[in-house]
């Protein structure tokens, strides 16, 4: 069976506008990404793997060039409609976790519901299920400042999957953890690829890379490399000699 595109990205350039004039970040990027893979995006710092996952993630436009994002052009498209394909398809993880203070965790997996007019109770239900899967069942009325930076981030990939993305977007998602706790968070991630989920997320170290199944590898703006480390369910004709 042919496997779905799930991101299609085709000559993208993207110029940042500063007082000295447009200064160039993307040179004609070119990436397939078929459902189901899981995608290390590698590089030095500044080598454009934000403002790449953020054009990915739709929080900001290439100045140049396609993106088809699950069929729709999302490059040329009215921004609500931009937003609508944005929370139907992609859960963001991001290295600081970005968890709201003064919420319980409950309340901050179940907060991207609020958006989707689903009532109290059935958002508190499904944040529930998903605080139970990656292993905080017991900590549901805690705030994030009482529990550890690993369990932080495992309730942003929970607060991530709450409205069943079928892409989960993480840029630099252990930047911020110990090599031990970064393991657990990747062995999360192996689970949710395994569940049919396709993952891109970014690092700059080597052995979390080796935990996806294609790493891409940027410098100054151009991808240099693209290489496959584990088999995929995906018949991807780029790794065919
Ligand atoms: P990476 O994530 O690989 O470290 P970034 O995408 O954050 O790289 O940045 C790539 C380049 O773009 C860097 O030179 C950075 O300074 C520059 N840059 C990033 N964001 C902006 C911005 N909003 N305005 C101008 N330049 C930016
Ligand atoms: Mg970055």
């Amino acid at each position: 069976m042919m496997q779905k595109t799930v991101i299609e990205v085709s000559h993208l350039y993207k110029d940042y506008q500063t007082a000295a004039g447009p200064f160039p970040v993307l040179k004609d990027v070119n990436l397939r990404i078929e459902s189901g893979d899981y995608v290390a995006i590698m590089g030095p710092s500044g080598s454009g793997k934000s403002t790449f996952m953020n054009i990915l993630g739709c929080l900001d436009k290439p100045t140049k060039g396609q993106y088809v994002l699950d069929g729709h052009a999302v490059a040329t498209m009215e921004e609500n409609d931009v937003a609508g394909v944005r929370n139907k398809t992609i859960g963001f993880v991001f290295q600081g976790f970005n968890l709201l203070a003064r919420s319980s965790l409950l309340d901050n997996v179940a907060l991207p519901l609020v958006y989707s007019g689903i009532e109290k109770s059935e958002r508190h239900a499904r944040a529930k299920v998903l605080l139970e899967k990656v292993g905080l069942a017991k900590h549901i009325h805690s705030r994030p400042n009482q529990i550890s930076g690993g369990q932080q981030q495992r309730v942003a990939i929970a607060r991530a999957l709450v409205n069943k993305p079928s892409l989960i977007l993480a840029d630099e998602p252990t930047g911020n953890l110990d090599s031990v706790t970064s393991e657990e968070i990747m062995a999360l991630f192996g689970q949710l690829n395994q569940e049919g989920i396709t993952i891109v997320l970014v690092t700059h170290e080597t052995d979390i890379a080796e935990h996806a199944k294609r790493q891409v590898r940027f410098l100054d703006g151009k991808i240099v490399q693209d290489t496959r480390t584990h088999a995929s369910q995906v018949l991807d004709s780029e790794i065919m000699p």
